[in-house]
């Protein structure tokens, strides 16, 4: 009985296994497909300035609508595109796509992309940027890049000579989802940074932890005597809001309040409107 018990166990493990690596088989062949296709769009995310309260930049963020699953998040199809080595074909989708979005929304609103460890360790990464940036002639100071300390972690010198060139070239350099995963704060230090953009958890929990909001400002203190722009991510709640503007000193603020990530002609309409992003926008502007 047990034996049986046990080979029916493994019986369904086994067929478990299969379907899932049959599933990641078959969603990397139809990534690779949509790759090819160009089949990966971007969206793109308000970033608010506290003091003008106006869209000073945009971060766009790739997206892939599966023909029978729907949409893929980025969290799922990026660290699959990695291991196919396909990464820098989106890397290098989203460079362009954003270059010639920021370009139609007029030369006052920048872009900012993600870029991945492999992208930091790809030689070819400095003529991709490039390139997009002339494809449409952008200045390089309407262009951001973000990257994780989980990307620099892999080969840290490789990565800070390439964000030295980068911030050389007058490119901005942003320290993303800082205060999740290893948040060294030599990295604040050390590496060739403009800006730090501070991860959402510390906001999820600023309303009921007051030591959440304790290390809010005190993360945004530290940016700034090191020279760094501050933004807050994860912005979700009017009070929220109210408590970053006030208690914790941050420069720029990103967050669905603020508005989701929606369309470049949706941006547009939006810096037109000179918008916000929010519905309300009086209540903290006063
Ligand atoms: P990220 O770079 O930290 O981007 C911010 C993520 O937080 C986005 O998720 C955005 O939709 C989400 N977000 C923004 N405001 C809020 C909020 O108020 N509440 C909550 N709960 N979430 C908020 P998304 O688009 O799903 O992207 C997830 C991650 O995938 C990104 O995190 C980034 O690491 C990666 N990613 C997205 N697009 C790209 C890309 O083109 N290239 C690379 N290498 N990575 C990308
Ligand atoms: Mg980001
Ligand atoms: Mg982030
Ligand atoms: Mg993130």
């Amino acid at each position: 009985e047990a034996r049986r018990g046990e080979k029916q166990r493994w019986a369904v493990f086994a067929e478990t296994m299969d379907i899932k690596y049959r599933n990641r088989q078959q969603l990397k062949a139809d990534l690779r497909q949509a790759i090819v296709d160009r089949n990966i769009h971007v969206v793109y995310q308000p970033i608010i300035d506290l003091h003008s309260l106006r869209i000073v930049s945009c971060e766009a963020l790739a997206r892939w609508n599966h023909p029978t699953l729907g949409p893929v998040p980025p969290t799922e199809f990026i660290p699959l595109a990695e291991e196919m080595g396909m990464i820098s074909e989106i890397t290098r989708l989203v460079l362009h796509q954003a270059c010639k979005d920021c370009h139609s929304w007029g030369d006052r609103i920048c872009v900012s992309v993600n870029l991945s460890a492999i992208d930091l360790r790809n030689n070819q990464i400095m003529q991709d940027i490039a390139a997009a940036l002339d494809s449409v002639g952008l200045p390089p100071r309407c262009l951001e890049v973000e990257v994780t300390e989980t990307a620099i972690i892999a080969d840290r010198d490789k990565a800070s000579a390439l964000l030295a060139r980068l911030k050389n070239s007058g490119i901005t350099v942003s320290l993303d989802d800082f205060g999740c995963g290893y948040s060294s704060f030599s990295y604040l230090n050390t590496l060739p940074l403009n800006k730090v953009k501070i991860d959402r958890t510390f906001v999820r929990d600023v309303m009921t932890d007051k030591r959440s909001l304790m290390l809010l400002r005190g993360i945004t203190q530290l940016s700034h005597d090191l020279g760094l722009a501050v933004t807050v991510e994860g912005v979700e709640t009017e009070e929220q809001l109210a408590l970053i503007r006030v208690a914790a000193g941050a420069d720029l603020v990103q967050g669905f309040l603020l508005g989701k990530p929606t369309s470049s002609d949706e941006i547009r309409r939006m810096i037109a409107q000179k918008s916000t992003g929010r519905a309300s926008v009086q209540p903290v502007l006063a």
